[in-house]
């Protein structure tokens, strides 16, 4: 899998998904990287398929993350917030270190295209499980 020359023209075919590390939410889920990046201020962008019913664990991107939503619903809590459901077409901003979650609503698969920078060699930190997302 090519990584991103930011000096050149670069095409990642499709169908080079993988499954997502154990650990980050409550199913493994499908997920692409389109953009992958590396240093200060790179981009890391993926597409991510994930089942109905899967989320994240709360975590926080360190300088903040667009999501947009491809296909299905999904829902997106900032902390302190309330729940709130997403549709295809919806973008998201979350700020740099805004601690979240997201993922697919519970009868629904859900499919985005996020984008979030890399900063000191990360571009998430992640906290514990959702006690009670929905
Ligand atoms: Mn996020």
């Amino acid at each position: 899998m090519n990584r991103l020359n930011p000096n050149q023209m670069t095409i990642r075919r499709a169908g080079n998904a993988a499954q997502s590390p154990h650990g980050i939410s409550t199913n493994t889920f499908w997920f692409e990287n389109l953009v992958e990046g590396c240093g200060d201020g790179d981009l890391a962008a993926i597409r991510a398929d994930l089942a109905p019913g899967t989320i994240t664990k709360w975590h926080s991107h360190p300088q903040g993350q667009l999501l947009y939503v491809l296909s299905g619903r999904g829902l997106a809590q900032v902390e302190g917030g309330d729940v709130e459901e997403l549709q295809a077409g919806d973008a998201v901003w979350f700020a740099s270190g805004e601690k979240h979650w997201h993922g697919a609503a519970a009868h629904s698969s859900f499919s985005y295209l996020s984008v979030q920078p890399w900063m000191d060699g990360r571009n998430v930190d992640w906290f514990q499980d959702v006690e009670e997302p929905r």
